[in-house]
């Protein structure tokens, strides 16, 4: 790395999400330097992407790496059923999918992550940097020749033949590189919430209410992971109604005893999931 503040390679990444970890692990597999730079220092983030599907899993299976990831704490939901009209009625069975692995596992991401991380760094050509948040594009005479970081030691120049953005929704690599986003609004939000798991409980790994009004119950061991699907109004309109006001929403859509949702003291025992679809616009952008 020089002396801390530049260092070159082939590749290098923006966001160690999922999208960003599992790209440089396919590089450093197939024997190209590459370093992803990930502005936090860990990857706990509530709620993300816990939900890890038999697609995925069938990506991991044709690594190579499916013994040692399923060999993680996890759980399975084979099928996924709802409660319409007060009947059970199956949603989804994967039972049935053209696929080695056929069921959903519920994972943190963070363990995914993780996982990722440490296969990665069994190759050489593989580097992450964590606490090194992109602050800008290096500019080179055919397009963009690197990032500039934020590191805890000071600002790095990371100097690369390709560069690629992979820091979530709002991308800063997408925005400085002059590239624009076509937004088709937002269909849905889901707002998450954990409450405690008790004796005479539904016995459901993932559980749907509607059709109406969904709510989501996903069975994660030793507490519920509980999503409220909002319909006919927004988050942010519920949260001007109060937090007492919330609870009795998720009260009368939940399977659970109406106490339970007390558990929710404040909104910041929530968090919220918007659902939107954007796609980068054509034409534009600096390479
Ligand atoms: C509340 C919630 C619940 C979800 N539940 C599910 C689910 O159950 N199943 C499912 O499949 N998906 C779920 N998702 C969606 C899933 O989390 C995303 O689709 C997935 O994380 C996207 O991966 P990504 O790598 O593209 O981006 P992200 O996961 O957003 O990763 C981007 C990374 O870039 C980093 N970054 C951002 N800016 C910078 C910067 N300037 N410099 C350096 N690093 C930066 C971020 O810290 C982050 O680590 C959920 C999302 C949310 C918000």
């Amino acid at each position: 790395m020089g002396d801390g503040r530049e260092l070159t390679t082939t590749c290098v990444i923006a966001g160690a999400g999922p999208a960003g970890l599992m790209l440089g692990y396919l590089l450093a597999r197939a024997g190209v330097p590459v370093t992803v730079v990930e502005k936090h220092g860990d990857f706990l983030r509530d709620f993300r992407g816990d939900t890890i599907h038999p697609s995925t899993l069938e990506v991991m299976e044709e690594l190579g790496l499916i013994d040692r990831f399923l060999a993680l704490p996890h759980t399975r939901a084979p099928k996924l059923t709802a409660q319409m009209g007060g009947q059970t009625i199956t949603m989804a069975d994967f039972s049935r999918l053209p696929v080695k692995h056929r069921f959903i596992a519920f994972m943190p991401q963070w363990d995914f992550l993780n996982f990722l991380a440490a296969e990665a760094a069994r190759y050489p050509h593989f580097r992450l940097i964590m606490n090194a948040k992109v602050t800008g594009l290096i500019e080179a005479p055919q397009g963009l020749g690197g990032l500039v970081v934020e590191t805890q030691e000071g600002p790095l120049a990371i100097r690369s033949r390709l560069v690629v953005g992979a820091d979530g929704r709002n991308s800063i690599v997408r925005e400085k590189a002059g590239l624009s986003v076509e937004s088709f609004g937002s269909p849905s939000e889901v707002v998450w919430m954990k409450l405690s798991k008790q004796a005479g409980d539904p016995n459901e790994v993932m559980g749907h209410a509607g059709p109406r009004q969904g709510f989501v119950l996903i069975d994660r061991g030793d507490y519920w992971q509980c999503g409220y699907v909002v319909r006919g109004t927004t988050f942010a309109e519920i949260k001007a109604k109060g937090i007492k006001a919330f609870r009795q929403m998720v009260a009368d859509v939940s399977p659970l005893p109406s106490s339970r949702v007390e558990e929710v003291v404040t909104f910041d025992d929530t968090s919220l999931l918007t659902v939107r679809i954007d796609r980068l616009q054509s034409g534009g952008g600096r390479g």
